[in-house]
């Protein structure tokens, strides 16, 4: 039986019908690559924007937040690791994946809507890595524009019917016009979609991907290659970087997590590094550097400490505008 090759991330895998991928969530078929996890919801929440964390898009509301099941790389601090790390045969993993439930981009759309009276935007795919399943991210797109599609219908309606009450109403029609000027009806803005990534992805995805999202988070897990040779990543430095370039590019809101774990990425000589190529892209990136708690393959690992994030953060604020220190 023939192989095929996944275009997806830079692992290229080569797999044949049956075979399942690195990330544990794309299975080899008849002459395609086709995602296991379409769909396959294992958490579902509303939570506040800055958990995701974003700062600095549409900072105080809620989202509605999905994950599926299955990551491609293998970070051995892993926080959400019983749904991300599942193709590592994790028990736990193996019980939550049984425990998934099919959640269609449309009826996740029509539960973002009821969720707007709480505050809900939108829908963030997060949780585990949602680049491993871009046919999901693009049709939620998909069904977030349908859904616009149909309030400007609706819009253009009740526009229609103000009209005629007002015509029906009011004699004077130099007074008439003026009502009837498109403020008239005040445009509702439709759902937003978040991606949370640790933007490990070939271009050509990351291009068609960023272009329908409105706001990404994505790792810089470290600024040395050596990190991401640690977590399974070969090359993942660059792809990250570019990534970051890309969703930029596509005009997404962007900001950057940068996790920093004790003697692994937390040298002032990189941070200074990495936030200077994050002013070359522009100083007003936001950048969110967070502290490292015990996790997954890493519970004896010491904790970071607030001194030293607080540390970091001075160093990279030298280059930045807005950086955000976390989890301390
Ligand atoms: S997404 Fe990456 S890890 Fe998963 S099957 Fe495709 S190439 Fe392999």
């Amino acid at each position: 039986m023939s192989r095929d090759t996944c275009p997806v991330c830079p692992h290229a895998c080569r797999l044949r019908p049956g075979e399942v991928g690195i990330c544990g969530a794309r299975q080899g078929q008849v002459e395609r690559v086709a995602p296991l996890n379409y769909g396959q919801c294992t958490a579902l929440a509303l939570d506040p924007i800055e958990k995701k964390p974003l700062a600095r898009f549409y900072p105080g509301t809620q989202i509605l937040s999905y994950g599926s099941y299955g990551c491609n790389l293998g970070c051995a601090f892993c926080q959400n690791w019983e749904i991300a790390q599942v193709g590592r045969a994790t028990q736990a993993g193996t019980a939550r994946v049984a425990e998934a439930r099919f959640i269609s981009p449309a009826e996740l759309v029509t539960q973002a809507v009821e969720l707007e009276a709480r505050g809900n935007i939108g829908i963030a795919l997060t949780y585990n890595e949602p680049l491993i399943c871009p046919e999901y991210i693009g049709d939620v797109a998909e069904a977030i524009a349908a859904r616009a599609r149909e309030q400007e219908r609706n819009q253009a309606r009740s526009a229609l019917l103000a009209q005629k009450r007002t015509r029906d109403s009011v004699q004077d029609k130099t007074q008439a016009q003026e009502l009837l000027q498109p403020e008239f009806q005040p445009q509702k803005q439709s759902l937003k979609l978040v991606l949370v990534t640790n933007g490990y992805v070939m271009p050509a995805i990351a291009e068609q991907v960023f272009a329908v999202v409105d706001a990404a988070n994505i790792d810089l897990k470290a600024f040395n290659q050596e990190f991401y040779d640690a977590v399974g990543a070969p090359a993942g430095l660059s792809t990250a970087k570019r990534s970051i370039q890309i969703a930029r590019e596509a005009g997404c809101h962007v900001e950057v997590t940068t996790l920093v774990i004790p003697g692994l990425n937390d040298s002032a000589e990189e941070m200074e590094r990495e936030a200077a190529w994050l002013a070359s892209l522009s100083p007003e990136l936001p950048l969110h550097i967070s502290a490292f708690r015990p996790a997954y393959k890493m519970r004896d690992t010491e904790a970071t400490s607030a001194s030293l994030v607080y540390e970091l953060a001075r160093i990279a604020q030298r280059h930045l505008k807005y950086v955000y220190p976390g989890n301390v």
